[in-house]
């Protein structure tokens, strides 16, 4: 009988031990993809980063003489009619460690079990299951530097390969049409201009992570927090959708280390940053939903998404360059640089006085790396409320660190085009890219600061000292 494999968050055919599994059983097998609640409620960008994703398994599965299935609906129910249009007696899918896909696939097994269907979920997202790692009392981790000590040196298995030609059934079930779907439809600046800056698929992950190791990786540790360079792997948008598994990343750069390259060492560290992420998430869901330290609840965060500030922060015009230069990258290609997305956070949080989670849900509608668990831990990391976060009243000054992390501006043009003469595109692409209910264009003037850094850093500290005997 037929296997029905489910992709989900991993569009990809290397590195895969439950589709490696059902492609060695050597019984045909259908993969599917089912775009239900979950898919629909993603935000606009991943949504389409998604689809474009899903354009790319579907060609790498035909090559393979297979074909990927399209379905929409209540998953239990399109696996059920796939089960019983095919005569398929196995379903199979990477675990996924988010609360709402917990609780999904958990009654998914529980109902296919019941009626006598074999129904398996395998790693592949995560290099260490979260229940695998624990402190000495058996508890989990809530600091990252002993969580880091306890993996750092642990086996992890080598990644299977592609498997080369899959056996298809004699008759393939029906199959939706991808393009009808429109996952781009709710990104309203236009797929088009977010489209120029993004090359999707497991191929090109491979070749990213190939040119990281060898022009990248030994300028890591060095050059990894300087949004002007390009020195970093720019994995993360392919590592969420599961275009590259993290077994490859983690064998690659474990043989750079062996061979003694400098910058391996950090960069494992980070990718330890992604694991720790999902340790916290799984084992503490309230990172996705609420202050992770209780303490923080009641301290005075705005709540209103639409007051003016957050209105400037989201189109990117506060009259910090360096914040609006981040949004706007964000804005137009669906990533951002890591020493950015925390300036851009610690200004909403601090100098603007607002809730992590409206800026967490901004960036979870724009990044096109979107992850659960990195997004949640960042913000809150930022914010002070997360587990093992900066202390609140390290307010970052967007001034200083601009100076220090863009030394001569060239990040800063790169995305604010008002204060140039001749803005290069990538600045002009920001105007192109927002609704023209917005009302700019490049030759609008540059927003004075909504507010003096001196008096959103004071205003901020006043909060947390007027608060600190809770916080
Ligand atoms: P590299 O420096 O090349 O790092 C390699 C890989 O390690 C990344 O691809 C990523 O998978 C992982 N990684 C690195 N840093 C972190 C980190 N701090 N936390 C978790 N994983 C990390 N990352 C996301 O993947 N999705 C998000 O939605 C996301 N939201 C964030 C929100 C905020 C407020 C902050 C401060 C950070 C967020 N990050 C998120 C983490 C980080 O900014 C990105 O992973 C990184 O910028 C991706 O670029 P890269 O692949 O070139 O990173």
């Amino acid at each position: 009988a037929p296997i029905i494999f489910w992709f989900r968050r991993d569009l990809r055919l290397s590195d895969h031990p439950g589709f490696a599994e059902a492609a060695r059983s050597g019984r045909p097998v259908i993969p599917v993809f089912i775009r239900d609640e979950l898919v629909d409620g993603l935000g606009a960008a991943p949504k389409w980063r998604l689809g474009q994703g899903l354009e790319s398994l579907a060609a790498d599965l035909e090559r393979r003489g297979s074909k990927l299935i399209f379905r929409s609906g209540d998953a239990l129910q399109a696996l059920r009619a796939l089960v019983a249009e095919t005569g398929a007696d196995t379903v199979c899918w990477t675990r996924a460690y988010d609360p709402d896909s917990i609780r999904r696939d958990s009654a998914i097994k529980a109902a296919l079990r019941g009626q006598g269907i074999e129904a398996r979920s395998h790693s592949g997202h995560l290099l260490f299951e979260p229940w695998t790692v624990a402190n000495r009392s058996g508890l989990p981790y809530k600091v990252f530097s002993p969580f880091w000590r306890a993996v750092r040196g642990r086996e992890v298995a080598a990644p299977e390969a592609a498997p080369s030609r899959l056996a298809a059934p004699d008759v393939l079930p029906a199959s939706e049409d991808l393009g009808s779907w429109a996952l781009g439809r709710a990104l309203r600046r236009g797929a088009e201009v977010v489209r120029t800056f993004v090359r999707p698929g497991e191929a090109v992950a491979h070749e990213k992570l190939e040119n990281f190791i060898h022009e990248k990786l030994p300028r890591y540790p060095e050059l990894r927090d300087r949004p002007d360079v390009d020195g970093t792997s720019g994995l993360s948008e392919y590592m969420a959708l599961g275009e590259i598994g993290p077994r490859t990343v983690w064998h690659t750069v474990m043989r750079a280390l062996q061979s003694g390259v400098p910058g391996a060492e950090a960069f494992l560290r980070q990718l330890a940053w992604r694991e720790f992420s999902y340790h916290l998430m799984f084992h503490s869901p309230v990172l996705l939903t609420g202050n992770w330290k209780p303490e923080w609840d009641g301290f005075p965060w705005s709540e209103d998404s639409g007051q003016p500030h957050v209105v400037a922060w989201k189109r990117a015009r506060t009259g910090v360059p360096i914040v609006d230069a981040g949004l706007r990258e964000m804005y137009v290609t669906g990533r951002m640089h890591n020493r950015v997305r925390m300036l851009a956070a610690s200004y909403l949080t601090k100098h603007l006085m607002t809730h992590w989670k409206i800026g967490m849900d901004w960036f979870a509608d724009c990044l096109i790396d979107w992850d659960p668990a990195a997004n949640a831990m960042g913000w809150q990391w930022v914010a002070g409320s997360g587990p093992d976060a900066a202390p609140y009243f390290r307010v970052f000054n967007p001034a200083t660190q601009a100076e220090r992390f863009d030394p001569d501006g060239s990040y800063r043009r790169r995305w604010v085009a008002e204060t140039q003469a001749k803005p290069p595109k990538t600045a002009e692409a920001y105007f192109r890219a927002v609704p023209r209910r917005w009302g700019l264009s490049p030759r609008s003037e540059y927003p004075d600061p909504i507010v003096r850094l001196d008096d959103g850093r004071r205003a901020a500290l006043a909060a947390y000292q007027a608060g600190k005997s809770r916080v």
